[in-house]
Order: structure tokens, then sequence, then C-alpha cells
């Protein structure tokens, strides 16, 4: 049987993101590669923006609290 290993809750560095958000426009952006949980590239179709620092990780956007899964 191949099944995932279980990650003790709270482990954030290999959880998956679903987009980032471009800090220049304010878009979400799809076009990104993920480096050991750090943003690897990045490239924001709205502006052309490729900094990697100018991007953010979309689920982090506001309160870490609402709606969150017990
Ligand atoms: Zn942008």
């Amino acid at each position: 049987m191949v099944d995932r290993p279980r990650r003790p809750p709270g482990e954030t560095d290999d959880r998956e993101i679903d987009y980032l958000i471009c800090k220049q426009c304010n878009s979400p952006c799809y076009v990104f590669e993920m480096d050991k949980g750090n943003i690897g590239e990045a490239q924001c179709l709205v502006c052309g923006n490729e900094d990697v620092t100018m991007f953010e990780l979309g689920e982090e956007v506001g309160s870490d609290d609402e709606s969150r899964p017990r």
C-alpha cells in the first residue's frame, strides 16, 4: 500500500498552496513553483511580475482562524 505519510497537525512545511497573491497588482497567481515551503518561482500573468519576494501565499490572506476545520 502506498499512502501519504501522516503529518502532525501544525506542520506547515509541505502544505499545498492553491495560489499566490501578487503584491504589485493584488491578483491571484497560479503560475508558480514551490520549493521546500517557499516560493521557488512565480509569474504574474496580469502585470508580469516575476519577483518571488513580491508574492505572498494566497492561503495566508486575512486571519488564519476563520472556518478552520477541527
Ligand atoms: Zn501582478
